[in-house]
C-alpha cells in the first residue's frame, strides 16, 4: 500500500511547510547527472546559493545529505588530526560540534554559554588568548534549541584577527535573518534545506572562503571522508571544467533546492528577512497577550524560531498532542537543559506567514483553555492583528 502523509502545519524546529512551487518541483522527469541540462542547473544552483549566502566564494554547492553532513563537511576538511579547535556552545549544536572534531583526532578546546544566552565574546577571546595555537573557530550563529542569534559577524572577526579559520552553522539562520558570508568574513559555512529555505529535507548548502579551499588542498593528510572530502567534490560541481563522476547527485531533490532558491531570490533577501521579523512580532504580540512569555532576551531573539516558557501547571506535551490532533499543527519541545520547560514554535520560509500565526495562537490558545488555563480568550489574535494592521 502506498504512503499517504497526513497534511500538516509545521511550525517546530524543522522541517517547515514546503512550498507548494518546490513540491511540484520535485516531480519534474528524472534526467542524467551529467545531462548538459543537469549541469545547467548545478550552475544555476550555484550561483543562486552565492546570493542566498551573500558570496561570491567559487566553491559554494549543496552537500548531498542533510545538514548534519554539511556540518561534519566543513570539519573533516579544514582539521586534520591533532589540530587545536576553539568550539562555542550555548545549546544542542555546540555538543555535536565537539563530537566532531574528537573524531577527527583533533583537540577541542569548549567555551560554555548557557542554554537561551548567545556566545560571550570575552569568553572567545579568552580562550584564543589561552590557545593561540588554535587553528579554527566553530560556533552557531542560529541556535534553533534555544532560539538564539549569536554575534557572527563579530565572531568571523575574531578568528580572523587571529590568523584562524571560522567554521559557521547557520542552517536556521539562512533566508531568515541575515548571513553575509563575504561581509564577515566566515570560512567554511553550512547550512539546510529544510528550515528557512522551506524545501524538503535532505540537502546541505556550503560555502568555503579562498583562505578555507586553500586549507582543504594544502593538507597533509586525505579527508577521512571520502564522501564529503572536497578535493573529490570539488570535481564533480567545479567551475566549468568537464565534471568528473564522484556521486549520483540526487537529482530530484536538486530540482526542489533550485526552486526554493528561485523563491528566496523573487522575493529578495531583505523581504524575506522582513517578513520573517514581522510575522515573529505578530506571533510574540499574541503570545504576550494571553500571558505567555518569550525567555530569551529581545535583542537576540530568533524571528524564525520562538522558545516560548511553559506556564507553571501546564502538561507541555499534552498542549502538543492538543495541537496535532485538533489542528494538524506540529511545535516543537525543549531539548536539553530546557527540555520540560519551554515549546519552540517556528516562523521558518513558507512557514512564516500571517495565516500561520493565528492558527497556532488559536490552537495554543484552545489548548491551554481545555488545561483549565485562565486567560482572556480573543485577545491573542487581536493583537496579532494590530501589528498586522500598523
Ligand atoms: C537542524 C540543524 C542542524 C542539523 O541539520 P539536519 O538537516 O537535521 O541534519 C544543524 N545545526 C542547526 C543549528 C540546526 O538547526
Amino acid at each position: 500500500m502506498s504512503f499517504h502523509p497526513p497534511k500538516r502545519t509545521l511550525m517546530g524546529p524543522g522541517p517547515s511547510d514546503v512550498d507548494p512551487r518546490i513540491s511540484e518541483a520535485l516531480g519534474r522527469p528524472t534526467i542524467g547527472h551529467l545531462d548538459p541540462e543537469f549541469i545547467r542547473l548545478m550552475d544555476e544552483t550555484k550561483t543562486l546559493l552565492q546570493y542566498a549566502f551573500m558570496t561570491n566564494n567559487e566553491l559554494t554547492l549543496p552537500i548531498s545529505a542533510p545538514g548534519s553532513a554539511g556540518m561534519e563537511a566543513c570539519f573533516v576538511n579544514l582539521i586534520e588530526a591533532g589540530d587545536k579547535v576553539i568550539v562555542c556552545q550555548n545549546g544542542v549544536f555546540g555538543s555535536r560540534m565537539k563530537e566532531n572534531v574528537e573524531r577527527c583526532g583533533a583537540i577541542a578546546v569548549m567555551v560554555e554559554d548557557e542554554w537561551g544566552t548567545a556566545i560571550d565574546l570575552d569568553k572567545v577571546s579568552e580562550a584564543i588568548k589561552a590557545h593561540p595555537d588554535a587553528k579554527v573557530l566553530a560556533f552557531v550563529h542560529a541556535e534553533t534549541s534555544t532560539g538564539v542569534e549569536s554575534d557572527a559577524k563579530s565572531l568571523c572577526a575574531l578568528a580572523k584577527s587571529n590568523g584562524m579559520l571560522s567554521i559557521m552553522d547557520t542552517v536556521t539562520g539562512l533566508g531568515g535573518i541575515k548571513v553575509a558570508v563575504d561581509e564577515w568574513g566566515a570560512d567554511a559555512t553550512y547550512s539546510g534545506s529544510q528550515k528557512c529555505l522551506s524545501c524538503t529535507p535532505g540537502l546541505s548548502p556550503v560555502t568555503f572562503s579562498s583562505a578555507a579551499t586553500e586549507a582543504i588542498k594544502g593538507r597533509t593528510s586525505k579527508v577521512q571522508s571520502w564522501f564529503l572530502d572536497m578535493n573529490l567534490v570539488m570535481g564533480y560541481w567545479g567551475g566549468n571544467a568537464k565534471r568528473a563522476y564522484h556521486h549520483t547527485a540526487p537529482i530530484n531533490a536538486l530540482y526542489g533546492l533550485h526552486e526554493a532558491l528561485t523563491i528566496l531570490n523573487d522575493e529578495g533577501l531583505e523581504q524575506s528577512w522582513a517578513r520573517h521579523a514581522l510575522n515573529h512580532s505578530a506571533l510574540k504580540a499574541g503570545l504576550e497577550a494571553m500571558g505567555l512569555s518569550l525567555p530569551v532576551e529581545e535583542s537576540i531573539r530568533l524571528p524564525q524560531l520562538n522558545a516560548v516558557a511553559v506556564p507553571d501547571g501546564i502538561d507541555e506535551a499534552a498542549v502538543r498532542s492538543h495541537l496535532l490532533n485538533d489542528f494538524s499543527l506540529e511545535i516543537g519541545a525543549g531539548l536539553g537543559a530546557l527540555a520540560g520547560k519551554v515549546w519552540r514554535v517556528g516562523l521558518m520560509g513558507f512557514s512564516s506567514k500571517p495565516a500561520n500565526v493565528r492558527l497556532c495562537l488559536s490552537a495554543l490558545e484552545t489548548a491551554l483553555l481545555a488545561q483549565g488555563l485562565k486567560l482572556p480568550a480573543g485577545d491573542a489574535i487581536q493583537a496579532a492583528n494590530a501589528v498586522y494592521s500598523d
